[in-house]
């Protein structure tokens, strides 16, 4: 029997190698590695118009950017956020020793639930920090009506939300800013990466100036800025990656639907729905485990990895239930009553640009396969 290679929950996108040959061949002759070089503000430029977006700043990863972008924002106190993300939206709050305080999130969208917002609002706060899970958009409308009425400061974690259209228009438009992710296992990576949309060119210009140690000039410090950069290697790398992400979305998209297709009439297993308003850009593919399927999620986890199949548990457990958060007491799960239930269910499928469709049907042939029979 010939042993299967292992499938993960995702596996980068890669152009062919000698394409990339050319661009290291440049920076030899360069000599310049960093500091806003060719590479960086050809890449500035090329991302605003591949995403329709006039600002964006580059950085070196999005947890640095979503530092800077608190600082930018002189955000202090209280920010309002979801418990159902990666550690990174809630960690950068506490590199700016702002209290977390987290609001439970919609059943459909996986998003904090604009309806519970309100509710946590205290004389401290200054901020909401939301994030278009799986790239799914946040109902932008409500919480900007909300931040409008308590003058509170909006920043979208949209490290899920490359190229994402919401009503025609890039969904990282919303907000005061959006910061991007661009790492190994985003739909749209530069090895490590990650960038911020601002609405205008001064609020640019500071986020640039934060992201070099506040330096304006060579004698001129103005922040205690942090180094952000994204270096010449990445940037060069990400226009390379540029060319061919519109295939890798499309390849994306037939896996989707597939599973969709396949997993559809399957008791106790529910996809999320397709988003209304919204392209997607089909980053993951999370399915639930309700009780109906049979057996619980961590069950259908360890047989599919028995099997050579490793999915996640995109988002388990919720940040509130880490050690740094948990005393808060917004952390209690009687709080966050929908997250605490996703997160107990959900599963997030193998899916990248270079999974075959042979390999989704296994996939799903598995999780068909696993239900109790009655
Ligand atoms: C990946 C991720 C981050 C962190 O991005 P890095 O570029 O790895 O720093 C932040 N927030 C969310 C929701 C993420 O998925």
């Amino acid at each position: 029997m010939t042993q299967r290679p292992p499938i993960y929950v995702t596996r980068p996108h890669m152009p062919p190698l000698e394409d990339f040959v050319p661009y290291l061949e440049q920076i030899w002759e360069s000599r310049i590695l960093t500091n806003g070089g060719h590479f960086h503000q050809a890449l500035e430029k090329a991302l605003s118009e591949h995403l329709g977006v006039p600002h964006l700043s580059l950085f070196t990863n999005a947890t640095i950017g979503l530092v800077t972008a608190l600082q930018a924002l002189r955000i202090n106190g209280e920010v309002i956020t979801t418990p159902y993300s990666f550690v990174a939206t809630a960690h950068s709050l506490l590199w700016n020793g702002v209290k977390p305080v987290f609001v439970d999130v919609d059943e459909r969208s996986f998003n904090i639930d604009p309806a519970k917002i309100e509710a946590a609002i205290t004389p401290q706060t200054t901020a909401i920090l939301a994030v278009h899970v799986y790239g799914r958009p946040c109902e932008v409308e409500a919480i900007e009506r909300i931040a409008d009425n308590y003058n509170l400061k909006v920043i979208y974690d949209a490290a899920h939300a490359f190229g994402v259209r919401h009503k025609g228009a890039s969904v990282l438009r919303h907000g005061d800013l959006s910061v991007l992710s661009f790492h190994a296992t985003k739909v749209f990576n530069t090895f490590e990466g990650g960038a911020i949309i601002a609405p205008d060119a001064k609020t640019k210009h500071r986020i640039d100036h934060l992201k070099n140690f506040g330096f304006v000039d060579e004698t001129i410090v103005v922040a205690a800025g942090i180094n952000g950069k994204m270096s010449e290697i990445c940037a060069a790398f990400g226009l390379l990656q540029l060319k061919g992400v519109d295939e890798a979305l499309a390849r994306r998209a037939a896996i989707a639907a597939r599973y969709r297709e396949l997993l559809a009439d399957v008791p106790g297993i529910a996809c999320a729905e397709a988003w209304p308003d919204a392209t997607q850009n089909d980053a993951y593919f999370p399915i639930l485990v309700g009780p109906a399927y049979g057996i619980a999620r961590d069950a259908l986890y360890a047989k599919l990895r028995a099997e050579g199949i490793f999915t996640r548990r995109y988002f388990y457990p919720l940040i509130s239930d880490f050690p740094m958060y948990r005393g808060l007491p917004s952390a209690a799960r009687a709080n966050l009553p929908v997250a605490a239930r996703v997160a107990d269910q959900v599963l997030c499928l193998p899916i990248y640009p270079d999974l075959t469709l042979e390999q989704v049907e296994r996939i799903a042939a598995l999780v068909r396969g696993q239900q109790r029979t009655p």
